[in-house]
């Protein structure tokens, strides 16, 4: 990863040109560059962001400044803005398709709507849709401090489930705590696996949300109640190897789901709710988030030694 000077873009037709006020860093930037996940090189990494529109594509304009009326949910010239899943964020300038662009509302800042839109949207799909958790269900969160983590234990325990937490140190547990974590549990020191079947007196759990992978997932499925769901939804350690599905049913006929952000905001109006949902939490005080890495951009390369290094907790932003 380098720091090299590109022209501003010129927005195409559909699309709006970004001025980028914080970036966020996640944990897909690393398989981007590692290359775990293809795309065409040179790349410029980076998938969410917030800032303000500076320019309007030839399509999607009234006028210069203004968006025609058949994008009602269009921002204008001068509107804030945040976005995910496009590639190219590490920079300070981005030209967005407009309907992946979503206005961030008053009382949001820039740092959080930009920390918000992957991590955030991923805790809400995976708790509201994916396994839509109940008052009272029992969930297991792995890396429970980590970006995602810490926001899924807040609306999880929002919602009124049990939350079991994993994590490595005693400070991220701290933290785990803090966000709403019934219990915890140190997965370095101690085996998840027991420690669950003991807090929840055999019983198992209901969902194991899942992101560290091949270090997590086998015994994750020795940990579900019959016909309990394993939502694995990264692999922060590796790559989880096949698996026969019959090993779900000697398992308890058990669910198993590899789910991605990208399929619950395909369309226009799913990503405005969505992003609606979660903004709203940010602005109603349910959901706070610990930004607590920020880095000039310059500093990319570091921000991504620390992610990988498993050194930070909360959200990672990058400042142009
Ligand atoms: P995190 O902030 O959660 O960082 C990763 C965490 O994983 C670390 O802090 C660490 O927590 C834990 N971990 C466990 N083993 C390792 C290891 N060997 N190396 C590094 N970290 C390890 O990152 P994000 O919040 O950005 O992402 C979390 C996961 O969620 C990633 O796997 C990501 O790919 C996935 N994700 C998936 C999405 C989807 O839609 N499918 C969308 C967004 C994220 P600890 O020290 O406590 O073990």
């Amino acid at each position: 990863m380098e720091v090299v000077d590109l022209p501003v873009p010129q927005p195409k037709p559909n699309e709006a040109v970004v001025q980028i006020k914080a970036a966020g860093v996640n944990f897909i930037d690393i398989y981007n560059r590692e290359g775990r996940y293809k795309a065409p090189l040179p790349l410029v990494l980076g998938q969410e962001a917030a800032g303000v529109v500076i320019a309007l594509g030839t399509e999607v304009r009234a006028d210069e400044n203004k968006p025609a009326p058949e994008h009602p949910n269009a921002p204008a010239v001068g509107d804030r803005v945040a976005y995910t899943s496009v590639l190219g964020a590490y920079a300070e300038y981005a030209a967005v398709p407009i309907d992946r662009l979503v206005k961030i509302p008053d009382g949001v800042g820039d740092r959080d709507a930009a920390a918000a839109m992957l991590q955030g949207m991923t805790a809400h799909y995976l708790s509201h849709d994916t396994y839509p958790l109940k008052k009272d269900d029992t969930a297991l969160i792995h890396a429970a401090a980590g970006g995602v983590g810490l926001i899924l234990v807040q609306m999880a325990h929002n919602i009124g489930a049990r939350v079991i937490a994993t994590v490595s140190t005693e400070e991220k547990a701290q933290l785990a705590k803090g966000a709403g974590a019934d219990d915890v549990i140190l997965y370095t020191q101690s085996d998840f696996e027991a420690d669950t079947k003991r807090l929840t007196t055999g019983r198992g759990v209901d969902v194991v949300y899942d992101s560290v992978g091949k270090t997590t997932f086998d015994k994750g499925l020795n940990i579900l109640r019959p016909r309990g769901m394993m939502v694995l939804f990264g692999g922060s350690s590796g790559a989880v190897a096949p698996i026969d599905p019959l090993l779900l049913t000697q398992k308890g006929s058990l669910f198993l789901t590899r789910p991605s952000l990208t399929n619950y905001i395909a369309t226009s109006q799913e990503l405005q709710t969505r992003a609606a949902a979660v903004f709203g939490m940010i602005r109603d005080g349910k959901l706070k988030l610990r930004i607590e890495h920020v880095y000039p951009l310059e500093e990319a390369q570091k921000a991504h030694r620390d992610l990988e290094g498993r050194k930070t907790t909360g959200k990672l932003l990058l400042l142009p």
